[in-house]
């Protein structure tokens, strides 16, 4: 059976980026769902302890996070509706990852861990905390037996690190029979958003500017001042679609296409990515550079609307915040299943005398 698990930091609300690349494909998992899957989502909190938040911030940002999963369509499942189970959850609910990941610290090499882009290019003071991310990572992915791991583009990396570790650890204790599971990486296509104001760069939560993002709570007014804004270069005229030397508008043409594919898959219509591709780019280019980003920033608002109903329900009224707590307390349980076996599998495994 398949097990799908990823995770999100609580390190601010979810922008377009984490939509396109993260949020909007696991919604996609569950609608796909067969019998027997399990899908976990799941707030990384520890993650976001590296980039040291204020404590009061840190909570709150994790509802929100929490709050944006639910808004998303995500939507906890137990196994008795279809046969396939769903649940959303902090990271710190489950607290036998950390211990996995002592263990899987002790076959890492720093070597390795520093040639990580993420940690190459941090801007900040760099901690242990950061340089070990990965082990986390894929202790978390690898202690729920995960099978898929869907994630955006800029974490293949990690992934595939996770799928080292799980090698050496059954290589080295448990050769005859795997106790880790490589996952597969389950990247949607090239969903790649770049940040509105340095398109050199992905969006990202930790930017420091406002305007290199569009959160998924933004209102439309805000959304059309923070593309009207984006910078497109005009070394020529008019607008033209080529990401290597005009890499802020191929984002705005890019974004318009995943808008108008989503659009498609909600209403159940067939279409061929690299069609629809090439139709909106035809139909981008002959625009002023300023109507298109009308057309984008509309495109965006109508794709977002739900999303921001939903989540100002589930963050502003009593019977939504209920809602958050049970999907928690649900998803902590559904998450914790099945941990404890393969921590004292890997216990056995390394030669840890039985604490029972
Ligand atoms: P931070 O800057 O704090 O790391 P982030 O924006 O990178 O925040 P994460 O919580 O690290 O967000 O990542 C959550 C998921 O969103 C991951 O699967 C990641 O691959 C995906 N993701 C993040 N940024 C983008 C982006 N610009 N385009 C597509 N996917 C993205
Ligand atoms: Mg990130």
């Amino acid at each position: 059976p398949r097990v799908v698990f990823s995770g999100i930091q609580p390190t601010g609300i979810p922008h377009l980026g984490n939509y396109l690349g993260a949020l909007a494909p696991w919604r996609q998992i569950q609608r796909d769902a067969v019998p027997d899957d399990v899908l976990l989502f799941s707030i990384v909190d520890m993650h976001a302890l590296t980039t040291r938040p204020e404590p009061e911030k840190l909570r709150k940002r994790s509802w929100r996070g929490l709050a944006s999963l639910l808004a998303v369509g995500i939507t906890p499942e137990t196994r008795m509706e279809r046969g396939v189970q769903v649940g959303v959850f902090f990271q710190n609910q489950l607290p036998r990852r950390m211990e996995l990941m002592w263990i899987l610290s002790c076959l890492t090499s720093m070597g390795n861990l520093s040639r990580m882009t993420q940690w190459k290019s941090a801007r900040a003071a760099q901690k242990l905390g950061l340089f070990s991310y990965p082990v986390l990572q894929a202790a978390d992915i690898l202690i729920h037996g995960a099978t898929h791991v869907p994630v955006g583009e800029d974490q293949a990396q990690h992934l595939e690190f996770a799928r080292d570790l799980a090698d050496t650890f059954n290589h080295l204790y448990s050769p005859t029979k795997p106790i880790l599971l490589p996952p597969q990486t389950l990247i949607s296509p090239a969903k790649r958003v770049r940040s509105l104001t340095d398109p050199a760069r992905k969006m990202s939560k930790s930017d420091p500017s406002d305007w290199s993002r569009i959160l998924l709570t933004d209102s439309p007014e805000v959304i059309q001042e923070k593309i009207r804004y984006a910078t497109t270069d005009s070394i020529q005229g008019g607008t033209s679609y080529d990401p290597v030397h005009r890499p802020g508008i191929a984002n705005l043409i890019d974004i318009l296409t995943w808008m108008y594919e989503l659009k498609l898959r909600r209403e159940g219509r067939n279409y061929d990515f690299a069609e629809l591709k090439a139709d909106t780019i035809k139909f981008a280019v002959p625009m002023r550079l300023k109507l298109l980003k009308g057309v984008v920033a509309q495109a965006v608002s109508d794709e977002l609307m739900p999303f921001r109903v939903k989540y100002e329900w589930l963050t502003k009224s009593p019977d939504g915040r209920r809602e958050l707590q049970e999907a928690r307390w649900a998803g902590g349980k559904m998450a914790t299943l099945g941990t404890a076996l393969k921590l004292s599998e890997v216990r056995e495994a390394v030669g840890l005398v039985r604490s029972r």
